[in-house]
């Protein structure tokens, strides 16, 4: 498992010279620039090297960019359906590649077997969800008020998509995009975090044999460009890109946007969450209580939707405390490869010092550390970090608390009323997901009404984490406010004309005006 050999995926192994991995697969070929800049590549697992990374510039992100825009020329005519059946070709190809790829996932971003599987399925979904979207782009017809004529929408495909994706999800945020970006008509450009380049070298793998399977797909239909923030810059900054959907931290999304806004293109943004659960005096403490360590402590804490608030009713409080505390201290954290780990390792060395600077904030600005916190050293492999996930009691929002640190920290807190709940919910800059335990109704609705919730994520009675993609993904405020995956989120990824057609003899203007020659 350690060595730097990935799965050989339907029949093909990912591209790789040597120990080196290409910068880009551009058209399907895989790209060796000379003298390109490499970076060690390690697993989270236990530090073991990977292999060397060879990193693209600016300009070889522009030629995909180039390629991209000559494939959607020739897509954009392929009819949907058509479209449709290389989403089904490619789901058929991740269904049968699910355990390698899911392997893959687990060496390069160190998620349990579980998770990773369930990662990939849901890139299966995404393609099931996108087929059948593909017979249903469809527009309104609305009422003209003018005699003889009818007024129609169209969706229509909109261009290349560039996609930049965090290292949490290496696949299957892309898979989000590019499934629905692929129906739509349009290309796409995927710049993956430089974490997980692997992950996205076995995915443009598969793809790239899907579309060779298909005469009408071309080849530039998935370009991957893997590079640092210089290339997704590049690629914001391209005008021939018309939709820039950008999946990570807050900071970066800043960028991108003001970026792409500068040439007034479009972005579709899913950056950082602050997720709170609020936990009512009915609410079922044996269920919120599962809820709570899956969402907080699952993946190590590193989900966009990871609980990292419990907004707990003092009365209840008492109670819950001890029992989550014991539920903690027998999480089994560790090599994720060993059967019954629930927690695998933080991503890398920067993710444990920054969770630890935010524990030292957390005890200076008034909190207690409840218990973990701290790098184990026993029965893991010793060139990963692993941690003990973290519970610390607040007074409130304190300024750490309004920052997302992407590691297992559960800031607990307390409340009497319910409006001091739900305004302790959105007190954060942040808002993804959010999540409410009660037995009352009258609570239920209210957290999920125009005054409560803030965020774009509003459950009741099961944890922030772990969403289906039937639904529209995405949050609020410095979320971002795009949506991604199920309901209509393909909207974004085409373009609206409004068709009005006279089938009369006359002209008649709208509004009634009289222009007449
Ligand atoms: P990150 O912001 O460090 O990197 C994300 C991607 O952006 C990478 O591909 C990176 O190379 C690229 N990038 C960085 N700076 C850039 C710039 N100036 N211009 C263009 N691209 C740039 O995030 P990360 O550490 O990989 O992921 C963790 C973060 O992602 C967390 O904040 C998490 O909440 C967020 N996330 C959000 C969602 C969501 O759907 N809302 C999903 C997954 C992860």
């Amino acid at each position: 498992m350690t060595d730097n050999t990935l799965p050989v995926l339907a029949g093909v192994q990912p591209p790789v010279r040597g120990s080196t991995y290409p910068a880009a697969i551009i058209d399907g070929e895989a790209r060796f620039p000379e003298g390109a800049p490499a970076r060690a590549l390690k697993s989270p697992l236990d530090g073991a090297p990977l292999g060397s990374q060879l990193l693209a510039d600016p300009a070889l992100a522009a030629e995909a960019v180039e390629r991209a825009q000559a494939a959607f020329m020739a897509w954009r005519t392929v009819p949907a359906p058509r479209r449709g059946e290389l989403v089904r070709r490619i789901g058929e190809a991740v269904r049968q590649n699910k355990r390698e790829l899911a392997r893959i996932i687990t060496l390069e971003a160190g998620k349990i077997p579980a998770e990773a599987e369930g990662e990939v399925q849901e890139w299966i979904d995404i393609c099931e969800f996108a087929v059948g979207l593909s017979r249903q782009l469809h527009g309104l017809t609305i009422a003209s008020e003018r005699p003889d004529h009818r007024m129609m929408e169209q969706w229509l495909p909109l261009g290349p998509v560039g996609v930049i994706t965090a290292f949490n999800f290496p696949v299957a945020v892309w898979a989000w995009n590019a499934m629905l970006a692929f129906v739509c008509g349009d290309s796409v450009i995927w710049k993956p975090s430089e974490k997980t380049p692997l992950c996205a070298l076995a995915v443009q793998t598969l793809v790239g044999q899907a579309i060779a399977s298909m005469d009408e797909a071309p080849a530039g239909l998935s370009q991957l460009v893997v590079g640092l923030a210089d290339v997704g810059e590049a690629i914001a900054a391209d005008t021939r890109v018309p939709l820039v959907s950008a999946t990570g931290s807050v900071r970066m999304g800043k960028r991108v946007a003001a970026t792409v806004g500068a040439r007034l293109g479009r972005s579709l943004l899913e950056l950082g969450g602050n997720n709170a659960m609020i936990v009512t005096p009915t609410a079922r403490l044996d269920l919120a209580l599962r809820a709570i360590v899956f969402a907080a402590a699952g993946t190590a804490g590193q989900r966009c939707t990871t609980l990292r608030r419990l907004i707990v009713h003092e009365s209840v409080l008492p109670e819950l405390l001890p029992k989550l505390v014991k539920a903690y201290e027998s999480l089994p954290v560790g090599d994720p490869r060993v059967p019954g780990t629930l927690v695998g390792p933080l991503i890398d060395a920067a993710s444990f010092e920054a969770m630890q600077l935010a524990l030292d904030d957390a005890k200076i600005q008034g909190g207690r550390i409840v218990c973990g916190g701290r790098r184990i050293a026993d029965n893991v492999p010793a060139g990963g970090f692993y941690v003990q996930p973290a519970i610390v009691e607040v007074p409130g929002n304190l300024k750490v608390v309004c920052h997302e640190t992407f590691a297992p920290i559960l800031y607990v807190m307390t409340y009497r009323e319910l409006d001091e709940a739900i305004a302790l919910n959105n007190g954060v800059p942040q808002g993804l997901s959010s999540a409410i335990f009660t037995e009352r109704m009258q609570e239920a609705e209210r957290f999920m009404a125009a005054a409560g919730s803030d965020c774009g994520i509003a459950n009741v009675n099961i944890g922030t984490s772990g969403a289906e993609i039937g639904g529209a993904f995405g949050g609020e405020k410095e979320t971002g406010g795009g949506r991604e995956s199920g309901s209509d989120s393909w909207k974004a990824y085409m373009r609206r004309t409004t068709n009005t057609i006279n089938y009369g003899d006359a002209l008649p203007l709208a509004q009634g005006i009289r222009f007449d020659v």
